[in-house]
Parts: structure tokens; C-alpha cells; sequence
């Protein structure tokens, strides 16, 4: 395990940053990841020793920022267990990288095909598989959730028929933080033909995930939910799945050959997806977010995290008047909540109760609106946790509620 106190000096964000007079607790990872010293100190270095194109230059600087690109490439394949770096593409984030695949199945796709996805996604994973939808009236269905809002093999075996081309879930998702039996569901989507895409904004930040042993078709994450910059993800891809889809955007760096006639020719994936100047200085951050998490063990990660979860849930159950957990049972980053008198938008009303009093969380539908639907609750309290989180920071956020909930902090509201 690894030393806490140690962890948290490595980031700025939690040495003397004070929110609202106060110091600052932060409990919007789920949101975005704060920056280690080490991710800033990588970006720093790019821009100040050798801030060159990659792919163009033919001098060592650039040299240089080609060689500590690719290198990234090689961090995310052992990080993930790809078979080969080429499996890996970089795009702006989960969003994009959903897009990319969404868009790159349509020729795979006719009229009638079923996409199966479930309704605790993402808008990231909803909205590209409707736009399939409007354009060649694929067929969008959702594996049914428990009482727990859980998606199960047993409802996941009764949602699945050969009509469904391609399955598409959450590896956790980001308001109930379930972790999906994902080698099973993969195991039976291949075994029913279909292909497995999976979205694993709030999984590849949180617990192991190994494209091979899982032997999952695609993956989608963000660089900076695991700690590193913003505009940078991944694109994983089985090689011949991956570079069977079509190029989303095209430009420079990512052709072999243009011709005055309108013939040309593309490179193969990964680069094929990479058009254009790609975010360098992000990317190297992203590298080092990961070794950063490689260095403490994303199993060590896990484990911290489930524990301090575990202490808030407690706590927050015995303590809190009035309070309903969403998500208690689940080991992931996020607690969901409401308050009563205060569920939906009226949570809004304790975020900023607890903003206040020097705590980040966030608030409302989480861009999980499928579920407001299914929970008929227009939104929730949400406070997700990382490794940096200590049982101090849950200690502060179950004695603001009680304070804010006993005390009269919500009165002026009534
Ligand atoms: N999927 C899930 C489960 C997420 O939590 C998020 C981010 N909240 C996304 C997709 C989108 O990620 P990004 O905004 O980095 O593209």
C-alpha cells in the first residue's frame, strides 16, 4: 500500500489551495483528476527543452518529441496489456474515441442491426449509437438494470439475440459506479457474433483492465481522469478491428500518398486516426499520469479507495439525517446521493452548501440523462474519489452534511 501523506504532497491542487476561505476537499474526480507534479513537470519539459512537431522535423529536437510520443504509445500498451502499441490510437478522449468507433462500424452496419447499450451510459456512449440510428436506422435496445440499478449477466443473457451487431457498456459507470461482469458479458457477446465496445472513462482510472484477458474489441479513456492533461485519450482497438475502420478525420500526417486526380492513400492504424497536429504536450502528460499510477499499483489504488469509500459509507449511513445512497454496494469511485426535500435539482442546493465549507463535488444528471428517466430523481449529489482522497477528506464531507442538514445552512432555501 502505498503512503498517502506521501501521495498528496505530489499534488499541487492539495498543498494550501483553499476554496472559499477554506481548504480545498476534492471530491470531483469522477469529473476530472487532479494533476501530479509529475504530469506538470513532463508537460513543463516538452514546452521549455524541446517543444518541436512530432512526425515533420528532420533535427534531433523533433527527434525528440517523436521518440518521447511513441513512447506513450508503449506506456498505454503495457498499461493495458494491448498486444502491440499499434492497437493503441490517440484521440481527444473517451467522447471522441466513442465517436471514432460509433461512426467507423456504420459500413459493418444495415438497417435493422441492434446496438445494445443500457440506460446508466454516458451521453458518450448514447448519443454516436443514435446518430447510427438516424442515418441507417440501426435499432437502439438497453440490457434492463436491477432494483439496484445493476446490469447483470442473467438481464444481460435475456437482452442479447443475433439480431444485436454490436454491444456497447460502461466498464463502470460514472453515477452508480457498478462494475460490470465484463469478461462474461464479453465471453457471451462474441459468442452471439457481436462486437464489444466498451467505454472505460471511469474503469481504466480505477481498477486493472486487461484488453486481453477481458478480450474486448474496443476501448475508450480519457488521459485526464486518470490524472493527466485534458484533450488527450485512447483508442484501443483489436489491430484488424481497428484498422478495418474508417479514418474519422483526415489531414496531414496521416496519408501516405495525395494525388492532383483525388486519389489517395492513407497509412494504417493507429495513425490513420491521428490527423493533423495531435495535443503532443498532453500526450506526454497522460504518459506520465500513468506511470505515476503504475508506480503505486492500480491494484493498491482500488483497494485504497475501496476503504475510504467504505468509511463515508458508513459514516454518511449512521450519521447523516434524511440522507438516501444510491449506490452504497459498489466499490468504484462515486457516492451518489440525495438528500430529502433536496433530490434533483434542488441538489444543486448542497453542492453549494458543501462548496461553502471548502468541498468539490458535483451535482444534477452527471450527463447520465438516460438515467434520470429510469430513477425518475432529475438529479443527485455526487462525490467521487481517487487515490489522493484520504479518510480526513470523507471525514470532512460527512461533518459538513450533518452540520448542513441538522444546522440551519439550508433554511434561507425553504
Ligand atoms: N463515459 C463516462 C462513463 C464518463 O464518466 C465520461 C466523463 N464524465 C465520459 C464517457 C466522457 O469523457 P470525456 O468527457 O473525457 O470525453
Amino acid at each position: 500500500m502505498f503512503d498517502i501523506i506521501k501521495v498528496r504532497k505530489d499534488f499541487p491542487m492539495l498543498n494550501g489551495v483553499l476554496m472559499d476561505g477554506q481548504d480545498l476537499v476534492y471530491l470531483d474526480s469522477g469529473a476530472t483528476a487532479l494533476k501530479s507534479q509529475k504530469v506538470i513537470d513532463k508537460v513543463s519539459e516538452y514546452y521549455t527543452q524541446y517543444s518541436t512537431n512530432i512526425h515533420r522535423g528532420d533535427y534531433s529536437l523533433s527527434h525528440r518529441a517523436d521518440s518521447e510520443y511513441e513512447k506513450v504509445r508503449d506506456i498505454v500498451k503495457t498499461f493495458i496489456n494491448a498486444k502491440d502499441s499499434k492497437e493503441i490510437a490517440f484521440t481527444y478522449g473517451t467522447t471522441n474515441s466513442m465517436n471514432i468507433i460509433a461512426n467507423g462500424l456504420k459500413p459493418q452496419l444495415q438497417k435493422g442491426d441492434v446496438i445494445l447499450i443500457s440506460e446508466v451510459e454516458h451521453a458518450a456512449n448514447v448519443l454516436p449509437w443514435f446518430r447510427l440510428h438516424e442515418e441507417i436506422g440501426v435499432e437502439i435496445e438497453y440490457v434492463p438494470v436491477d432494483e439496484n440499478y445493476f446490469i447483470t449477466v442473467d438481464n444481460f443473457k435475456k437482452a442479447l439475440h443475433d439480431k444485436v451487431k454490436v454491444v456497447s457498456l460502461a466498464h463502470i459507470s460514472n453515477v452508480i459506479g457498478q462494475e460490470i461482469d465484463l469478461k462474461e458479458i464479453t465471453r457471451l457477446t462474441h459468442e452471439n457474433n457481436s462486437i464489444m465496445v466498451v467505454d472505460g472513462a471511469q474503469s481504466v482510472p480505477h481498477i486493472k483492465v486487461d484488453v486481453q484477458d477481458l478480450d474486448i474489441d474496443f476501448l475508450a479513456f480519457s488521459g485526464h481522469k486518470l490524472g493527466g492533461p485534458s484533450g488527450i485519450g485512447v483508442l484501443y482497438g483489436k489491430y484488424d478491428l481497428l484498422n478495418a475502420l474508417p479514418a474519422y478525420g483526415l489531414g496531414g500526417g496521416m496519408n501516405n500518398e495525395i494525388l492532383c486526380n483525388t486519389e489517395y492513400e492513407l497509412k494504417a492504424a493507429p495513425y490513420k486516426f491521428e490527423a493533423g497536429t495531435p495535443a503532443i504536450e498532453a500526450t506526454l502528460g497522460m504518459g506520465a499520469a500513468i506511470e505515476y499510477i503504475m508506480e503505486l499499483g492500480i491494484d493498491n489504488i482500488h483497494q485504497h479507495i475501496t476503504s475510504i469509500r467504505k468509511h463515508a459509507i458508513d459514516r454518511l449511513s449512521n450519521e447523516v439525517k434524511d440522507i438516501t445512497i444510491l449506490n452504497k454496494e459498489v466499490k468504484s469511485g462515486p457516492i451518489s446521493f440525495n438528500i430529502k426535500g433536496y433530490e434533483g435539482p434542488a441538489s444543486q442546493d448542497i453542492g453549494s452548501a458543501l462548496a461553502s465549507r471548502g468541498i468539490a463535488v458535483r451535482t444534477g444528471e452527471h450527463c447520465a440523462k438516460l438515467l434520470v428517466d429510469l430513477t425518475k430523481v432529475k438529479g443527485s449529489v455526487r462525490a467521487s474519489l481517487y487515490f489522493y482522497n484520504s479518510i480526513e477528506d470523507m471525514d470532512r464531507l460527512v461533518d459538513a452534511l450533518k452540520e448542513i442538514v441538522e444546522g440551519d445552512a439550508l433554511d434561507w432555501l425553504i
